[in-house]
Order: structure tokens, then C-alpha cells, then sequence
């Protein structure tokens, strides 16, 4: 019998300190029952060792005596790894090779043994195995492969999931390849000639050949959401189409696909995002809404560009999911002190709202959720975006359309014709769209806006700048807040280090020098890819106008003083409420330095 079958392995886990002798026990009387269950619940797809002693365990939902942590199939082969002496692999499909994976061994011998070839390194190559006995099934590939092999001990549902990416995508790729090779033997090298397929698919549902493509590019969209990427690039080079994800803000190169398959992939790219599939020469842009199913069934709108450039068309998606730009307002990571500042704003009847900050720095997050926040049947939300960022039915939003000539003015010329209660406006850039949202504010209506300033105090000189007269600005301006992300420390791998303060001091925390300070950080790992951040949060400057606050804009004073008052008043700076990351070991030092350095 095998191993991970047998008794044998409960006996080892309970001598090795993973199982208590109770445990033990109640594995074995449950262990029949269990396996039936796993059985039922698994149906066909399963290969026939499934379920085995580890399955069965990793299924009971037990853990480790004395502590929280669970005992899954991770924490199982981590300690069969140790017993049988080999290395143990927790596989990131970013660090494979799939032309080494799909490559070298078949599918069904790929499933049949649970096994996964992970990358060719001078002439050995690595090959994850979920059976410690798979032995006969690695001598099985060195002989037919002509390579050394060398094993790392991996979970199966990790073998599984990858084989199941890997072999799926290019299944669909290589079918593709072969139709538009066939169409054209040339093809591969010159992607004028697939005019020919463009002709096909123009105007109508692509036709049911087209079938292996529409399914790569299902495989890539779940492939995204699954690595948690927040923007795809599909690239053709002079050989090849590279696939990259952009994940936690670094790219990593995905796939390397046959150069065939590229502009098949782009055209059903614009095709689902509604563009002209014909037009090569220009750049487009467009939108595709997905929804994934289960039980996290949740929707991604994905805004796809294209370019042209010197190899064929450059494709890049930005992938945004409905659970980011509306949160809960809580959430954004608001200090107790701003989120009741940011309540008050809020709750206003009418005025003006501005939310300030560079690109990136979540202002559309932070007013989508407000919008959501403050929606109730009985109020008109109307939004001017410049494009419309997240679709959301409780809102009417209108994109700026510059070509034809509907722009943020135009449209706010006639916004108020449509009754709204509510307005947000994406930026105000110019003194009409300046002049059109205080006039809203001054008619009764709460207004939301940004801009691109540094600070919050900056966005009154802003609007003075654009022309608009002081009194204006203090009688409809409510509050300003400034924002920036900060990357969170993976909670994974935090651990705390001490820093000398001065050292904080001279790069301007608010520290007391000659101490010592106990701050954290990422040590990397696994989850956060050895990055030693995963997520982001905000960081806040909130200014509310106070009566002197007001005064101070009416009588046309310099931003320095109105924020020397404004501090004085409670506000906290950007770097402030950074720091304040810090020591709660949210963020790191260099974070907090990073996003509030102008
Ligand atoms: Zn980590």
C-alpha cells in the first residue's frame, strides 16, 4: 500500500509531534466514514488515489495541540518531507516555466501521478511529486527525456491547481496555434496576413472555431483574478506574445505563447470590450465586465487599451474588482479622529468636498464608497467621470466624451436641468469646471471633487489659482482631504526590529532622539511573494473649515498660515497620520517616507 495511504503515516505524524495520541485515534476510527465522504463529494474528477490518509486528515479540521494553527495538507507534507529526507516546495505558479511544465511530460501522466515538472536548471530538472513513491514515474521521464531528475515534495492541491492552469491554457494555445497556422503557414511571422480571420470575426459573435481562444482567454482572466494581478499585458515581440500580470506593482512575465496566437487574442479582446476589431493603427480603449461564480462570485470591470506598436498591437487591461473601489468607508484606514472629520463632511447638506492627491493614490476609491455610502433611494447621485472608472447602478454616471465634444463643462452646464442632490465630479482641471461646482454648491447641493494637489491646504490655492474669487471658495468649500497608499506589512511574515531614533529623526519623524524605537516589517515569504508587503491602505490629511479656518480663505491668506491654524486645530499632516502607520506596524518607515516626500 502506499505511503500517504497507509497508517503508517498517522503513526509518523503522532511521532513527530504533529498529532497527540487522541488525535491519532480519532483519525483512525473517523478515517472510513471520512473517506467515503471525500469520495462522494469528489465525483469523477478525481484521480484514483483520492482520497488518501492525508486528504482525510487535512478534512477533519484539527489543529495542532496547544495552538491555532490547522492541520492541512501543508503542514502534513511538510513533516512527510522531513520523515522521507526530501526538500519541501510550496509552488508559485509565477516561478514555473509552463513550456518546461506542459512540455516535457504529458497530461494524463501529469494527473495520473500527481506530478509537475518545474523548471530545467543545467540539465537537471526539478519535478515537484505529491507521493513520496513516485519514484518509478521520475525514472519513467529520465529515461524518455534524457535528463537527470531531481524531486521536491509538493501538496497535491498545489500539483492539481497548476497542472490543471498550465495544461488547460496550453491546450487552448496550442489548438489556436494550429487554426491560424493552418490558415496561413506564414502567419506565425507576419501578422498582416491574419486579415483574413479579422474579416471572420468582425461585427458578429466570433464563430464557434473560434472556441480555443475564447477559452485562453477565460484561463487568463481567472488566471488574473486568482493571482490577484491588477493589470494584464499581452505583448507581441518579434517571435513570441508575452503574457504579464502586474501583481503588488511589480510585472512578472506569465506565459510566452507562440507568436500565432497574438492577435487572435487581441482581437477577442476588442471584441469583447465592443472596439473595432479592424482598426489596427489607432489606439482604442474600452471596457469588459466579468463575473466569476461560487461562492466569492464577485464582478471585475477590466479596461482594456490597445496599441500599436512595432511588433503588432499592445494590449493592456486594468483589472478593477467591485470589492475595491467600494469598500467600507472604515476600512480605507481612517484614523478615529478623520473618519469623524470625514462623517461631518459627509453629512452636509451642501457644499463642496475635495479629495486631493496624485494618480494611484485611491481618491476613486475613496469617493465611490462614499457615493455608496450615502446612497439611499430618496437621493439623485449624479457622477462626471473622465472615464467612468466603476460602473455602479445606484448612481447615474455620465463619461466625458472629448471627442465629441461633451466635456466636464458641458455636461455640468446641463447637470442641474436633471435634479440631483448629489454631484461628483471626477477633477476639476479648468476655471468652468471650477465654477460650475461651486454654483452647484451654492444652490443647495453637496458636491465631490478632486484635484491634484500635495496637501489638503493646497487644494484652497488650487481653486484661487483657477480663477476662482476667495469669498466663493469660503462660503461652498467644506473640507479638503489629502491621500496617499501606503503598502501594508504582510502579516505573514511582520516582525518587529528595533531602529535608533535618530536615525527616524533625520528623516523626519516625529521621534524623540537617542532612543530606541521597536518598529516591523516584512521578512518576506510565500504569500506576499517575498515582497514583505501584501495590500495597501490610505493615508490621510483631513482639514475641515472651521469658522477661522474660513475666515482665513476669505481674507485671501497664504496656505502656510491656514495650515499652521488648521494643525493647531486638531488637523493631522500626512506624514503624521503615515507615521502613526508606522507604530501601529501597519506600514514601514520607508512607506511612510515614500508617500509623503513632495
Ligand atoms: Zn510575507
Amino acid at each position: 500500500m502506499r505511503f500517504l495511504q497507509s497508517d503508517r503515516l498517522v503513526e509518523l505524524l503522532e511521532k513527530m509531534g504533529v498529532l497527540t495520541a487522541e488525535q491519532r485515534q480519532f483519525i483512525t476510527s473517523e478515517a472510513q466514514r471520512q473517506r467515503q465522504k471525500l469520495a462522494r463529494k469528489a465525483g469523477r474528477q478525481r484521480d484514483r488515489n483520492y482520497p488518501d490518509m492525508v486528504d482525510i486528515i487535512a478534512s477533519l479540521n484539527l489543529t495542532v495541540a496547544g495552538s491555532r494553527r490547522r492541520i492541512d495538507d501543508e503542514l502534513i507534507m511538510r513533516a512527510v518531507a522531513k520523515a522521507k529526507k526530501l526538500p519541501f516546495r510550496k509552488l508559485d505558479p509565477l516561478e514555473l516555466d509552463m513550456g518546461v511544465a506542459t512540455g516535457t511530460i504529458a497530461r494524463n501522466f501529469a494527473i495520473i501521478h500527481t506530478i509537475l515538472p518545474l523548471r530545467l536548471d543545467n540539465g537537471l530538472l526539478e519535478i515537484a511529486i505529491y507521493n513520496p513513491d513516485s519514484r518509478s514515474a521520475l525514472s519513467d521521464i529520465e529515461r524518455t527525456s534524457q535528463v537527470k531528475t531531481t524531486p521536491v515534495l509538493a501538496t497535491r492541491s498545489d500539483i492539481e491547481r497548476i497542472i490543471e492552469e498550465f495544461f488547460g491554457f496550453q491546450k487552448s494555445i496550442s489548438a489556436a496555434e494550429d487554426q491560424f497556422s493552418a490558415v496561413d503557414s506564414s502567419v506565425a511571422l507576419d501578422i498582416g496576413n491574419l486579415e483574413r480571420y479579422v474579416k471572420i470575426g468582425k461585427g458578429n459573435e466570433l464563430s464557434s472555431s473560434d472556441q480555443h481562444i475564447k477559452q485562453a482567454v477565460n484561463h487568463l482572466f481567472h488566471y488574473a483574478l486568482d493571482q490577484r494581478a491588477s493589470d494584464i499585458h499581452i505583448e507581441p515581440k518579434r517571435d513570441v506574445c508575452l503574457v504579464r500580470f502586474r501583481i503588488d506593482g511589480l510585472l512578472h512575465t506569465i506565459y510566452s505563447l507562440p507568436k500565432a496566437v497574438h492577435a487572435a487574442l487581441v482581437s477577442r479582446l476588442k471584441f469583447l470590450a465592443r472596439l473595432d476589431i479592424a482598426e489596427k493603427r489607432r489606439p482604442q480603449d474600452g471596457r469588459i465586465k466579468i463575473g466569476t461564480d461560487g461562492k466569492d462570485g464577485r464582478d471585475v470591470e477590466i479596461r482594456l487599451s490597445t496599441v500599436p506598436v512595432s511588433f503588432g498591437e499592445k494590449a493592456v487591461m486594468r483589472l478593477l474588482d467591485s470589492g475595491t473601489m467600494f469598500q467600507d468607508l472604515g476600512s480605507l484606514g481612517f484614523s478615529s479622529r478623520d473618519f469623524g472629520v470625514y462623517e461631518g463632511f459627509m453629512r452636509a447638506p451642501h457644499g463642496i468636498v475635495l479629495v486631493t492627491g496624485p494618480t494611484g493614490s485611491g481618491k476613486s476609491t475613496t469617493l465611490y464608497s462614499t457615493l455608496k455610502e450615502i446612497s439611499t433611494p430618496d437621493k439623485n447621485i449624479i457622477t462626471v467621470e473622465d472615464p467612468v472608472e466603476m460602473v455602479h447602478e445606484e448612481f447615474n454616471q455620465i463619461a466625458v466624451q472629448s471627442a465629441i465634444d461633451v466635456t466636464f463643462s458641458t455636461i455640468l452646464r446641463n447637470i442641474l436641468r436633471q435634479d440631483p442632490d448629489i454631484i461628483m465630479i471626477g477633477e476639476i482641471r479648468d476655471q468652468e469646471t471650477a465654477a460650475h461646482a461651486v454654483q452647484a454648491a451654492m444652490t443647495g447641493h453637496l458636491v465631490f471633487s478632486t484635484l491634484h494637489t500635495n496637501d489638503a491646504v493646497s487644494s484652497v490655492v488650487r481653486l484661487r489659482d483657477l480663477g476662482l474669487p476667495s469669498f466663493m471658495i469660503s462660503t461652498t468649500l467644506i473640507g479638503c482631504m489629502a491621500q496617499r497608499l501606503v503598502k501594508t506589512i504582510c502579516p505573514d511574515c511582520a516582525r518587529k526590529y528595533t531602529i535608533e531614533s535618530d536615525e527616524l529623526a533625520r528623516m523626519g519623524f516625529p521621534v524623540e532622539p537617542g532612543t530606541t524605537v521597536e518598529l516591523t516589517r516584512g521578512k518576506g515569504c510565500r504569500e506576499c511573494r517575498n515582497t514583505g508587503y501584501k495590500g495597501r491602505c490610505g493615508v490621510f490629511e483631513v482639514l475641515p473649515v472651521s469658522a477661522k479656518v474660513r475666515t482665513m480663505i476669505s481674507g485671501g491668506e497664504a496656505s502656510d498660515a491656514i495650515k499652521q491654524v488648521a494643525i493647531r486645530e486638531g488637523m493631522t499632516t500626512l506624514r503624521e497620520d503615515a507615521w502613526s502607520k508606522v507604530k501601529q506596524g501597519l506600514t514601514t518607515w520607508q512607506e511612510a517616507l515614500r508617500v509623503t516626500s513632495e
